[in-house]
């Protein structure tokens, strides 16, 4: 493809209103996004729904709410759902959203417009909610799909059409072959139980899921971009088997999003101080998202291992991660480990994976931890838990070959010896840290640099062979 960013950015229009799927992993890289938007001169208006504008606003220290400091505004729907109402079920949640959203979006669109600001002229949407696009579509403004996760899975829900001309899956997404699907060589193998929609909630969460991953598909069509939160280095395969999806990744926020508004939670920065404490290389960072939730018999053989390991560890306990109201440690846990453990609810993520004391990070492969790890040259301990987690622990361990994976015993638990001998067998060889060094310069040469035309004549003009691109 000849596309670049600049294209996408002369093609801008100068007011944009960017709409997430309302979880932290979508949250956060369509924050990115539109905050390296704003960095080029553009609007920016930011719809969270009401629910999540509320926690973003909580986790503020300084409870701006309305606006970030770079001239995004921040507004807010309703999701369809009650209070008290379980924002977990992503069936339900998907429904009501489906029902209540598109025409509140349109209201809103229309209220802006009818003031006296600037006009929204284009809708960047998520590719998870293709509703936003179908509203663009309706009232003629110009849209914008964002996939935030890998383009392989992206490329793989576009080829749910093929998948049931061939039979491998029937029309409510439900499995009738088990195999494993690669699309193109050296992309991962995706096996049909791992497909992103088999892997989400209960039977019925998946029927519904299906469905709308078909009609957000469908709805791409309108689109006049398909924005992927990746790079061309770290996915070639995907990206030439898939053209249509155009690399602007990885987006990562770092230093930009700082305090912020895109956390759900407010982040404890305590943790960096005592990371500069500890020795080079020397910890293992353990986090898995904002959406994962262990057993309490999972939860207290994790805990142990880490005991066990004898290493320091930086280890994001959110206050919902496990499926118990009790205190989830194992008895005098927090005094046992005090010298070398440290459990925060919420971290810095982005700036403790830059953190020189980091070794690993035991992961969940959320997409935007899988790229938060490898722009920092991290190695892997991999401990998926669901939607698109799986096929990101096959790109990290089969094919960049930069981490492990964890057995599950007979009952479907990681018990602590397993854990302790996959963390001394990665950091025990070199190999895994060398593979993810090489990789950080893959991940990173790839961002897309964007200067002004005035420094970027500057700045070819002092290069001795006149190599501009
Ligand atoms: N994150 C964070 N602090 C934490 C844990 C996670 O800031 O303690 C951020 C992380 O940097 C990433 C996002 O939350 O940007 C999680 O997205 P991901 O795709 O990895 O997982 P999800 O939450 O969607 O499962």
């Amino acid at each position: 493809s000849n596309k670049n960013f600049n294209n996408f950015i002369e093609w801008l229009h100068p007011h944009i209103l960017a709409i997430p799927v309302p979880a932290q992993g979508h949250v956060i890289p369509m924050m990115a996004l539109s905050q390296c938007l704003v960095n080029h001169g553009f609007k920016v208006t930011f719809v969270n729904t009401d629910f999540n504008h509320n926690r973003v606003a909580n986790a503020l220290p300084d409870g701006q709410s309305h606006m970030t400091k770079d001239r995004i505004d921040l507004v807010s729907i309703p999701d369809g759902l009650e209070p008290g109402e379980d924002r977990r079920d992503l069936g339900l949640l998907t429904e009501a959203m489906r029902r209540v959203m598109p025409g509140k979006l349109e209201e809103l669109i229309e209220k802006i417009n009818g003031g006296d600001d600037e006009k929204i002229t284009c809708v960047i949407a998520d590719q998870g909610i293709g509703w936003a696009l179908e509203v663009a579509a309706k009232m003629k403004i110009k849209a914008v799909a964002f996939w935030t996760a890998s383009a392989a899975v992206l490329a793989l829900k576009l080829n749910i059409p093929k998948l049931i001309d061939e039979g491998i899956i029937d029309n409510d997404g439900t499995v009738l072959k088990s195999q494993a699907i690669q699309l193109a060589p050296n992309m991962p193998a995706i096996k049909t139980a791992d497909f992103v929609w088999a892997c989400i909630g209960n039977e019925t969460t998946q029927k519904i899921m299906f469905q709308f991953m078909v009609r957000s598909i469908k709805a791409v069509q309108v689109a006049d971009w398909i924005l992927c939160n990746s790079a061309y280095g770290l996915e070639p395969a995907a990206f030439t088997f898939a053209p249509e999806i155009f690399p602007i990744g990885p987006l990562l926020a770092s230093s930009r999003l700082e305090n912020s508004a895109g956390n759900f939670w407010q982040q404890d920065s305590t943790c960096l101080q005592w990371l500069d404490q500890q020795l080079p290389s020397s910890v293992i960072y353990v986090a898995f998202g904002s959406f994962t939730i262990f057993n309490q018999t999972q939860f207290l053989e994790l805990a142990l291992a880490l005991e066990l390991s004898e290493r320091p560890f930086l280890w994001v306990v959110r206050p919902d991660i496990t499926d118990t109201t009790s205190d989830p440690y194992p008895e005098g846990y927090k005094e046992r480990v005090a010298s070398r453990g440290q459990m925060v609810s919420w971290a810095p993520q982005q700036k403790v994976l830059a953190h020189p004391s980091i070794a690993c990070f035991l992961s969940h492969c959320g997409w935007n931890s899988t790229l938060e790890g490898l722009s920092n040259g991290l190695p892997f301990l991999c401990w998926p838990y669901f939607a698109d987690q799986f096929t990101n622990e096959s790109y990290i361990c089969d094919v960049w070959k930069v981490g492990l994976k964890f057995e599950k015993n007979e009952t479907g638990i990681v018990l602590k010896e397993e854990i302790k001998n996959k963390v001394d067998q990665l950091l025990g060889d070199e190999i895994y840290t060398a593979r993810a060094r090489k990789l950080k310069e893959v991940a990173i040469t790839n961002v897309t640099f964007v200067n002004t035309d005035f420094n970027h004549n500057r700045v070819t003009n002092t290069l001795p062979d006149d190599q501009s691109h």
